[in-house]
Order: C-alpha cells, then structure tokens, then sequence
C-alpha cells in the first residue's frame, strides 16, 4: 500500500525573532534592508512565509510601523513571499501597539492564544486581547498564525475559529522547545496534531537543536515548518547558519522524503490568501 499523498510543503522562515542580536550570529538581519535582503534569499531558496520582528537600531525589540511598512513593502516589491508581521512582544505594552501594523494589511499576523513562561519571563497573551488582535485581524483580512506553545493553546484557537474569527482554513503552528515550556518530543507533537480537527492546517517550530527533528517529523505527517535563526542560530554543532542555509536544507530533505515544496503562489491558494 503507498503511503498517504501529503499536500504540498509550506515553509515559513523566521530570519531574526527577538531575541538574538549579531554577536550570537552575524548572519543575523536586524534593519529593514538586511531583512528584505535576506527574505530574497530566503524565498529563492525555496520559502513561502517570511515571519518577522522590528528591531530598534540598538538591535532591541521594537514594534516600530515604519518598520513594518518599510519591510513590507521591500519583500512585496521584490518577491510572492506571504508576508507575515509578528505581534509578539514581551514587555508590557498597550494593547493597540501589538496590533497596530494590521492596518498595512500583511497577509498574515501572529496570534499567540495563550500566556506561556519563557526563559526570560512570563509571555503575557490575556484572552480578552487575544479575541480583540483576532477580531482586528478578521477586519483588515489578515490571516493569523495561531501560536500553539500548548496543548490547552490548541483548544483555545479552535474556539476563535468556531466563534467565527478565524477564517478557514486556519493555520496552527506549534511551538516545542522553548525552555520552561513543552519540550520537543515526537510524542508531543503527534498528541498535539492529533488534537487538531481534520480541516485545518498546521506547521511546527522547533527551537534550538529541536528544529531540524521537528522539521523532518512535520514533513513525514504531512505538516508544514519552520526555520530560521530565529528559533535556532546553528546549522549543526557549533557551525552557525544563514537563514537561506536553514531554508535550504529543508527542501533538501523534503526531496529526499518525497514531498514536494509549495512555491509562495501554491501557498497562496492553500492558505486562501488574496494576492497583493
Ligand atoms: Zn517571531
């Protein structure tokens, strides 16, 4: 009997997030021009998302619009990639600044679902704010990444989406690794898709030296990935990478398992994602 006939692979990449800064790899983009530089690479090696941060110029987490906008613009200038603006920010901010770049209307928003401690503190996600960034995000058409750090993460994205405000299909990504948070484990990640409902798609992040075994499991199941120095600033031990170089090895892989890669258009459709 052959083995089930997966969709096309999405691959997300996460060039710089917010925590890493130059001196942990200087492979690492921080201004706007390095990360529209980078999201090229990153594209013509073979991704459809490109998530980013804004950094400020001391490389500090920032949530600056023209920041945004300027990255924006770049990659929809230069590339079909789907573009996707973090709101994550783990300093207590208003609520309006989190959401605030919805307006320049990327096509995808991350929407962390639930509070989860991370190795520098707690990672503030109340549910009130998070109904009210999903109720922005369903206004202005942006899709949102529902950021799953736990089981119970699932189970209250899949409330927004019956509540109407998540449009179909939604996009989970699951996040395993992260210190004081759910380890990387097969079994983890198998409990966590099985918990999924049968019509909504998923990817996963692995963090540190979880990203390439969760990349390959995600690419076995069916699911979609993501890499990036973001989540992980090494090709393999003590050999530091470029996002490009992460981008490419999962396409590598995914050849050799025999799934084929989504390009950004492909991606587009799957994700019901207008053009722009
Ligand atoms: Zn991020």
């Amino acid at each position: 009997m052959p083995p089930p006939k997966h969709p096309k692979l999405i691959i997300t990449a996460a060039p710089l997030g917010s925590v890493p800064t130059k001196a942990d790899n200087p492979h690492l983009p921080v201004t706007p021009e390095e990360i529209i530089e980078d999201g090229i690479r990153c594209w013509e090696a073979g991704a459809s998302i490109l998530h980013f941060h804004a950094r400020d110029k001391d490389q500090k987490p920032s949530l600056d619009y023209g920041f945004f906008a300027k990255v924006l613009e770049g990659l929809r200038k230069h590339t079909r990639l789907i573009v996707q603006i973090s709101t994550g920010f783990r300093t207590p901010v208003h609520r309006d600044d989190r959401i605030r770049a919805v307006d320049l209307r990327p096509d995808m928003m991350s929407l962390s679902v639930g509070s989860v401690n991370l190795p520098r503190g707690p990672y503030p996600n109340d549910p009130v704010d998070v109904e009210y960034y999903a109720g922005k995000m369903i206004e202005y058409g942006v899709k949102p990444e529902i950021e799953c750090f736990d089981l119970s993460h699932i189970h209250a994205g899949i409330a927004l989406w019956k509540k109407g405000l998540i449009k179909d299909p939604p996009w989970f990504d699951m996040v395993l690794n992260v210190k004081n948070a759910l380890p990387y484990q097969p079994r983890h990640l198998i409990h966590m898709v099985d918990t999924l409902p049968a019509d909504v798609m998923w990817s996963v992040i692995g963090v540190g030296p979880a990203q390439l075994p969760a990349t390959t499991m995600a690419i076995v199941m069916g699911g979609n990935c993501r890499v990036g120095l973001e989540d992980n600033l090494f090709y393999s031990y003590k050999q530091l990478a470029t996002n490009a170089q992460l981008v490419a090895r999962v396409v590598r892989l995914a050849h050799e398992l025999q799934r084929e890669v989504a390009t950004a258009d492909e991606a587009r459709k799957m994700l019901h994602i207008e053009n722009s």
